[in-house]
């Protein structure tokens, strides 16, 4: 499986838009790995996980070709992580035109109860075909047009909505990768749901980088270590699992290197925009 994150940062990014911490003009002056966007994830080059607001910038910089993706798998309705208007760009004969793509029904959407809401208030003011929506629940998998199956998760996230994590399963090449941001330390549920579960790549949040944050709906390194060492303990992950961490927040205080010098013993992979792991 190819997997290429599309932004790594929180939701006000990194450098965050106003910000004049010591971190963001740390950030500013140094560029290239430093500089993040919303988070996303593509899947196979035809599959996303969340359709972040920074994506149209995203795609030139690592030559990605939205108008091949199909599927679009939405983790919870956060501004960071849903841009409904910017998918409308996805408006066939109108916004883009996609000859060989000009096929019904156009891009597969799915997502949770608060998503559902968006794509309806969305529908409901620009009457849109472009797309179909399928409601997401916990435990419940769906088959991606590449062949990739996601399952939906509960997170420890937004209260308001049924906020989740994606498992992903190719069953043409027997590999496993779980994409979990946006949460707090995992629930019982979800740890129950991967038990026994072997993962080639677990990919974590990490808004707060060396600071706790499990309270917060999100994870710094102490609850991200904590959760690696339960998944080893229920057999999901094991020497072989690469762990990425991912979802910075500039209130880490953290740049790319020092949180690569930060896990170099854990033996973390520190996500940066536009990197490729292939499992
Ligand atoms: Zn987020
Ligand atoms: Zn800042
Ligand atoms: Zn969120």
């Amino acid at each position: 499986m190819k997997l290429q994150y599309l932004g790594t940062a929180a939701a006000e990014a990194m450098p965050a838009l106003f910000c004049h911490c010591e971190t963001c003009r740390k950030a500013r002056k140094a560029g290239g790995k430093d500089i993040r966007g919303r988070s996303g994830l593509m899947v196979n080059d035809t599959a996303m996980i969340d359709f972040p607001p920074d994506v149209y910038m995203t795609s030139l910089r690592f030559g990605i070709d939205l108008g091949a993706v199909r599927d679009i798998f939405i983790t919870h309705s956060h501004g960071d992580h849903f841009d409904m208007e910017e998918l409308g760009m996805r408006a066939n004969g109108v916004f883009c035109h996609l000859g060989e793509h000009d096929d019904a029904p156009g891009i597969r959407l799915y997502g949770n109860d608060g998503v559902r809401e968006l794509a309806e208030a969305y529908t409901k003011a620009n009457p849109a075909d472009f797309f179909t929506f399928t409601e997401t629940v916990f435990g419940g998998t769906y088959r991606a047009e590449n062949g990739v199956e996601f399952t939906f998760l509960p997170a420890r996230h937004m209260e308001s909505e049924h906020s989740g994590m994606y498992l992903l399963e190719d069953p043409a090449e027997g590999k496993r990768v779980l994409y979990a941001h946006d949460t707090g330390v995992f629930l019982e549920e979800a740890f129950a749901l991967l038990a026994g579960k072997r993962l080639d790549m677990v990919s974590l949040d990490c808004c707060f980088g060396r600071r706790p944050g499990g309270i917060s709906g999100h994870m710094g390194l102490p609850e991200n270590r904590e959760t690696v060492s339960r998944l080893r303990e229920i057999g999901c992950v094991d020497d072989g699992t690469v762990i990425v961490i991912h979802h910075f927040s500039h209130n880490c205080g953290q740049l790319h290197a020092e949180l690569e010098q930060e896990v170099e013993k854990d033996g973390f992979l520190v996500a940066y925009d536009g990197l490729t792991v292939t499992v």
